[in-house]
């Protein structure tokens, strides 16, 4: 006899996660849940997957790859500006060990953000995956979009970007303790930083998840508008130069997604108290982005390509 669904779910989700929110009419244990939103606020909503083998190495630790398929979800609201309230877990598993590690991992995450989780779903998979929801809230009409980048804006970022994927290039490789290895065991969503940009009156954010060549290009697409960016004023550029070398930098920065580091645009005066948002470029008319090191333009052929594609 197996441990059963309903005990699975009584067991390793509900009262887990965040405490509950005072907005909850309903949570876990009927057939959906109901929140109530005070005047004047606005839900923001986002769902994301996680697919081992696809996501996350075979060889990675469960529990780790839920908490980084909650951060990465998290990561979409910090980068609306939102303040994150609710999640839905749907986790789909090869047997009920793998139901426990991966309830484990997300409703650590959850509770280190203090998200409540609200409902979800559990059934036997081929693979190990996991489909995250989350909800949060902000004052109606001012979520950050990618859409409202303005020309004479200049180009910032909050967080680190290469990291990530040069901690999956060590990984793979073997080396598990490799320097950049911890950049790929934990996603911090920059949560705090997103509500603080909105409160200054940023309109417009994308969190790099898809490495920062094809996420600045979705701000430029959606703003229709040309973005020059010199990547040695990055966070970390030299550090990534000297343990990685420039070549594995560029195209670890350029494509490397999963750092989820928030890229926005503001007026080039805007200015970020303690510099927790660095300018690295300039939005300009025109379209497309434009890469350089200093002075010296890099072209899609020293990138190595054009980035990730799940069915490319
Ligand atoms: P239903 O069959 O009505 O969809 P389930 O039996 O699947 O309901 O789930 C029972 C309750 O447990 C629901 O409230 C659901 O939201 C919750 N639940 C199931 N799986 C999870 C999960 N992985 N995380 C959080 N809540 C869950
Ligand atoms: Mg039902």
């Amino acid at each position: 006899m197996g441990v059963g669904e309903f005990n699975l779910i009584q067991a390793c989700f509900a009262g887990q996660g965040g405490n509950p929110k005072s907005g909850t009419r309903l949570g876990i244990g009927d057939d959906a849940s109901v929140h109530h939103l005070a005047r004047g606020m606005e839900l923001v909503v986002s769902t994301d997957s996680a697919i081992e083998s696809i996501h996350w190495p075979n060889d990675f630790p469960l529990p780790q790859a839920a908490d980084r398929a909650v951060c990465a979800a998290l990561s979409d609201l910090a980068a609306m500006g939102a303040e994150p309230l609710y999640a839905w877990l749907n986790v789909m598993a090869q047997d009920s060990k793998s139901v426990s590690a991966m309830g484990d991992g997300a409703c650590a995450a959850l509770a280190r953000y203090d998200v409540e989780l609200s409902g979800g779903d559990t059934c036997r998979s081929l693979v190990n995956s996991l489909s995250v929801t989350v909800a949060g809230q902000l004052p109606a009409g001012t979520a950050m979009r990618r859409s409202e980048a303005n020309e004479k804006d200049a180009v910032w970022i909050v967080g680190k970007a290469g990291f990530h994927a040069l901690g999956l290039q060590q990984w793979m490789g073997g080396k598990k303790k490799g320097y950049f290895v911890n950049y790929l065991q934990e996603i911090k969503p920059k949560l705090e930083a997103g509500v603080r940009l909105r409160e200054l009156g940023v309109r417009c954010c994308i969190d790099i998840s898809d490495g920062l060549l094809q996420d600045a290009g979705h701000i430029a697409d959606a703003s229709r508008l040309a973005m020059d960016i010199d990547l040695s004023l990055l966070p970390g550029w030299d550090i990534l130069c000297r343990k990685a070398g420039e070549k594995h930098a560029l195209r670890a920065v350029a494509h490397g997604g999963e750092d989820y580091a928030l890229l926005l645009t503001a007026p080039d005066a805007m200015r970020f108290l303690d510099g927790f948002a660095v300018k690295i470029g300039h939005c300009a008319i025109g379209s497309g982005v434009s890469l350089r090191v200093g002075k010296r333009s890099i072209g899609v052929a020293e990138l190595g390509g054009k980035g990730y594609d799940h069915f490319d």
